[in-house]
């Protein structure tokens, strides 16, 4: 991501000589997609300016697979999103992903949820789908519906890409792949322009994942409000090696160890998913889902008080559809 993207993956390439590395296009994050520019392309205020395939082909000279630099787009602007379509399937190159950045609005209304499927139905290439949102594009329940219901409808390649745990409900599925982000900014795509969800200056304590109960709480909240009294959780995990899990704060090196627990836990969860067929994967899902619910009691007991259950955990999870 970002300008300096080339030159941190030519490190990371260095470092780990075998592993995959993809550049996501800045279009994403910086362009707002029209019907006249679907895409954001090098060059477009001179007036020399690279097709879109050789554009593509200078993007792998950094990365592994090519991604359309498709600019975000509004909601109910389904020109943009045809016309986003018509030019991706125009290409005829197998090392492409069709990059869908739409507004969370997609997932608020079924008309909008529905034209949006028949979009990735029609893309010659598999699709890269991700959504744009101030704060959390999946929070509601209408959401998680919407969204589970896209990657069982799609007849095409989706991967679920900037996702929170959702993506392990699309992985359930039909996600081919989901990426999911250690820290909120990479679980989600911020409007153009927008610089994200308000920021608590007070209170930059890592989220963490807690794995058993398939949520990600900050630090801070576990610690002021779940422990004050009691003891905490403790995280046997390569990272924290048994220290408690609500004891970092805000600085730099400690929410650092913080996203470096998300990746350990994330990871882990995620490998257990990748040798399963779908059947297998939504068995897997609703065995943990169900752990997850049967984990509130305890904790529940442990702290001595009622803890209100993730609405979207309860009610769309735990459903089978
Ligand atoms: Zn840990």
């Amino acid at each position: 991501m970002g300008g300096d993207a080339p030159k941190f993956a030519q490190q990371i390439r260095r470092a780990n000589p075998n592993l995959p590395v993809i550049i996501e296009p800045l279009a994403l994050s910086t362009h707002w997609a029209t019907e006249d520019e679907p895409f954001l392309r090098r060059g477009s205020d001179n007036t020399f300016q690279l097709s879109l395939d050789a554009e593509l082909d200078w993007q792998r000279m950094d990365s592994d697979l090519a991604i359309t630099p498709t600019g975000q787009i509004r909601k109910n602007d389904s020109a943009a999103l045809k016309a986003a379509l018509r030019e991706a399937n125009k290409l005829d190159r197998a090392d492409l992903l069709f990059a869908i950045p739409v507004a969370a609005g997609w997932l608020s209304e079924p008309q909008l949820t529905k034209q949006l499927i028949a979009v990735i139905n029609r893309s010659r290439h598999p699709v890269l789908l991700t959504f744009t949102d101030p704060t959390n594009p999946v929070g509601s329940m209408s959401r998680a519906r919407a969204y589970r219901q896209i990657f069982q409808e799609a007849t095409v390649p989706v991967l679920a890409y900037r996702a929170d745990l959702v993506g392990f409900d699309a992985l359930a599925h039909g996600a081919i792949a989901s990426a999911i982000g250690s820290y909120p900014k990479l679980r989600r795509l911020t409007p153009v322009g927008g610089r994200g969800g308000a920021i608590d200056r007070e209170d930059m304590s890592p989220h963490m994942m807690i794995t058993d109960m398939l949520r990600i709480v900050r630090s801070t909240h576990m610690r002021r409000d779940w422990f004050a009294g009691v003891n905490p959780i403790h995280c046997f995990c390569s990272i924290c090696r048994g220290e408690a899990l609500d004891r970092l704060h805000g600085e730099e090196p400690e929410r650092r160890i913080g996203h470096n627990h998300n990746v350990v836990s994330l990871d882990s969860l995620y490998s257990l998913y990748i040798d399963l067929d779908e059947p297998g994967r939504r068995a897997l899902w609703a065995r943990q889902v169900a752990g997850a619910l049967d984990t509130y009691p305890q904790l529940e007991s442990h702290i001595g008080r009622p803890l209100k259950v993730d609405n979207i955990l309860e009610k769309v999870w735990a459903t089978t559809s």
